[in-house]
């Protein structure tokens, strides 16, 4: 029997992030294009006398230890599902940035899901990891397929992207995080009383990335949600016109924020726009990657 297994994750960067106005349950539906990025966490599952989490990294001590996280979530839910008793100790080696809008826990989620699937031998049919990815949270689907895609609904209904190359990304980390209920809700309270249009992909950005073509991305990237994260954090803009003053392509909130994104010409264009973010103080961190990306991906 296998002891142990190991899945590597990546985190994500949305290129484009349309958001309709509220539906009455609360949800917004999104045409959400998402991008896999080089920055990933580990999920370790051991089989245990009980369900146990643990979590080292930068941001390890902001993590929650207990059922609400999202790796014990999933493994409880395939235990659930196959009926078997839900004894592991998941470990999350933790590179992606907590409550950073870069999906780090639905990363978790697909990581332990495919984890235990593989240590339980239960060999779910990928439509099923599938259906628990999406009970999980909008974004843990895409958290296991990776690459590029297209979500609607909540963004939890996922169609592959074709990409045509490879793109350059800087990500720069904020001194704290921001939850993403928080920026909805200023998303709604900032459109109260308008009509918010139904969200669409642009086609020109769907071909922008299907010929892996950095300069067209950069004309196309959008993000609805930038003006509410920006409300919350105003100190984003500092960020982001730093970035765009040493060289980006474009600079853009990822997802609900506070990371934010750079898009830049080349690895080594990429690279100066880490330095130069990294010393002009508006920011905790830097990591210079490309995308797309794997998905979830068993590694031992
Ligand atoms: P998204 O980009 O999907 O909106 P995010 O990257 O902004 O998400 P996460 O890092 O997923 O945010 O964390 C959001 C909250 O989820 C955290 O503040 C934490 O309380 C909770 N959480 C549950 N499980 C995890 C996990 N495995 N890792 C990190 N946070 C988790």
């Amino acid at each position: 029997m296998t002891e142990t297994v190991t899945v590597r994750v990546p985190a994500k960067v949305n290129v484009q992030l349309a958001v309709g106005g509220a539906r009455p349950d609360g949800f917004h539906d999104l045409a959400n294009v998402f991008l896999a990025v080089g920055l990933y966490d580990e999920v370790t599952v051991t089989p245990a006398d009980e369900l146990r989490v643990t979590c080292a990294g930068p941001d390890a001590a902001q993590v929650p230890l207990d059922r609400t996280n999202l790796a014990a979530r999933a493994a409880l839910e395939l235990a659930r599902r196959y009926g078997v008793e839900p004894a592991v100790h998941l470990h999350i080696a933790k590179d992606i940035p907590v409550a950073g809008g870069m999906a780090g826990g639905s990363a978790d989620g697909a990581g332990a899901l495919l984890a235990c699937d593989t240590l339980w031998g239960t060999n779910a049919p990928r439509e099923e990891l599938l259906d628990i990815c999406a009970e999980l949270g909008s974004d843990v689907p895409f958290s296991l397929v990776g690459g590029a895609a297209l979500g609607t609904g909540r963004g939890e209904k996922l169609r592959p992207l074709e990409v045509g190359g490879t793109f350059h990304w800087v990500f720069a980390m904020a001194e704290r995080g921001l939850s993403t209920p928080a920026v909805f809700r200023e998303f709604d309270r900032m459109h109260e009383g308008a009509d918010v249009p139904e969200p669409v992909a642009s086609q020109d950005l769907l071909d922008a990335l299907a010929k892996g073509d950095a300069g067209s991305l950069a004309r196309t990237v959008s993000n609805d949600l930038q003006p509410a994260a920006l409300s919350l954090f105003p100190a984003l803009a500092d960020t982001l016109a730093a970035g765009r003053a040493a060289g980006a392509l474009t600079a853009l909130v990822s997802g609900s924020g506070p990371t934010t994104a750079f898009l830049a010409p080349d690895a080594e264009t990429a690279r100066t726009i880490g330095r130069v973010l990294l010393a002009s103080g508006t920011c905790r961190a830097v990591r210079v990657t490309e995308s797309p990306a794997p998905g979830a991906t068993v590694i031992g």
